[in-house]
């Protein structure tokens, strides 16, 4: 082999027709593959076949092959169970508390890429006709880990459903805490408990909707402290990683440890729930536990009255109750009033 065709060996022409004009090879898939461009068909993580991604998008990232969950964003997760959304607290954005190295320029091309601001998106939502508080969090987001911001419009969250008496809804996503802002990062779950606490106290619903991954500082926070932990199924649901555990406890892990069908069946899940049946589920926890709670006369549509004995009797019923809780329901609701208020502003800045 002479020099020439060393060279020819050693340094193939580029098969890429950005990189080389002169000699590019002509595109070797077939014309049907070709035609469409890449970001309208995704491979299935499990099963690698190939699936329009608007039939993906239709069927809530469930694949149509397989059956497998592909996660999907916050706003998706939102727009499946919700009929109605109003976001809040969405001018909320967190910094580089620490100084650490990259982390500026990481979250400037997260926010670029996701459109958002951070891992979770907050407001009101109306689900199964109920009013209710909710917060859904994004993978894309560093994989849902909670810094200063995320644990701030969660706490923000709460305490605006206790002041408005609403219930609350979670869908929870999270690789634990975020690394780059350490100590700030572990602090958010004592700030975040504490608002679930508050929010407890005051006699109001919180459902936990844990999907794959919730792990971490959030599972060892706001995750397990709801009154009803719904998981989705086969969630990886945990603190620390398996091997991490099997190294401390020197065991070895049991089968499907740390799945959500595990922890059920160990109690600490409810119930597992495929991700069609969830908005139906939602409704009906919420309607079942709220529909005669407060905060419900503003939200649902007006039932029509059957007849005028019926509507008088309501409205006696109401006078009564408006005559019982004269005291001390002005006071509660000139604070709601005023948390409202300072809720919108929190939009608008
Ligand atoms: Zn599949």
């Amino acid at each position: 082999m002479n020099f020439e065709d060393l060279k020819k060996f050693f340094f193939r022409k580029p098969k890429n027709a950005l990189e080389g004009t002169e000699d590019a090879a002509p595109d070797s898939r077939p014309a049907s593959e070709a035609a469409i461009p890449e970001k309208l068909v995704e491979k299935c993580e499990k099963c690698g076949q190939i699936i329009l991604s608007d039939e993906l998008r239709d069927n809530f990232g469930i694949c149509p092959k397989c059956g497998h969950y592909k996660k999907i964003d916050a706003r998706a997760r939102i727009a499946l169970c919700a009929e109605q959304f109003e976001e809040l607290f969405e001018g909320v954005e967190g910094g580089n508390p620490l100084d650490f190295p990259g982390y500026d320029e990481k979250l400037a091309s997260l926010r670029a890429k996701t459109g958002e601001k951070d891992a979770v998106v907050c407001g009101t939502a109306a689900i199964g006709g109920v009013r209710c508080a909710l917060f859904s969090m994004d993978y894309r987001f560093q994989m849902g880990s909670m810094g200063h911001a995320v644990g701030e419009k969660i706490t923000a969250l709460f305490e605006y459903a206790t002041a408005n008496r609403l219930p609350v809804v979670g869908f929870i996503l999270s690789g634990g805490a975020r690394m780059q802002e350490g100590i700030v990062s572990l602090m958010q779950m004592a700030k975040t408990s504490a608002a679930v606490a508050k929010h407890s106290e005051a006699g109001l619903l919180y459902i936990a909707v844990l999907t794959d991954p919730t792990t971490g500082g959030v599972s060892a926070s706001f995750a397990f402290e709801a009154d009803v932990i719904i998981a989705e199924k086969g969630a990886l649901i945990g603190f620390a990683g398996p091997r991490v555990i099997e190294q401390t406890i020197r065991q070895k892990l049991p089968a499907g440890f740390q799945r959500a069908e595990f922890l059920q069946e160990k109690g600490f899940v409810d119930r597992i729930v495929g991700r069609r049946e969830m908005p139906a589920l939602l409704a009906s926890l919420l309607q079942l536990h709220c529909a005669a709670g407060e905060g419900e006369e503003e939200t649902s549509a007006p039932a029509p009255a059957s007849s005028a004995a019926a509507a008088a009797q309501a409205a006696q019923a109401a006078a009564d109750a408006a005559a019982k809780d004269a005291s001390s329901a002005a006071p509660a609701a000139e604070e709601g009033g005023k948390a409202a208020e300072e809720g919108g502003k929190e939009v608008t800045a």
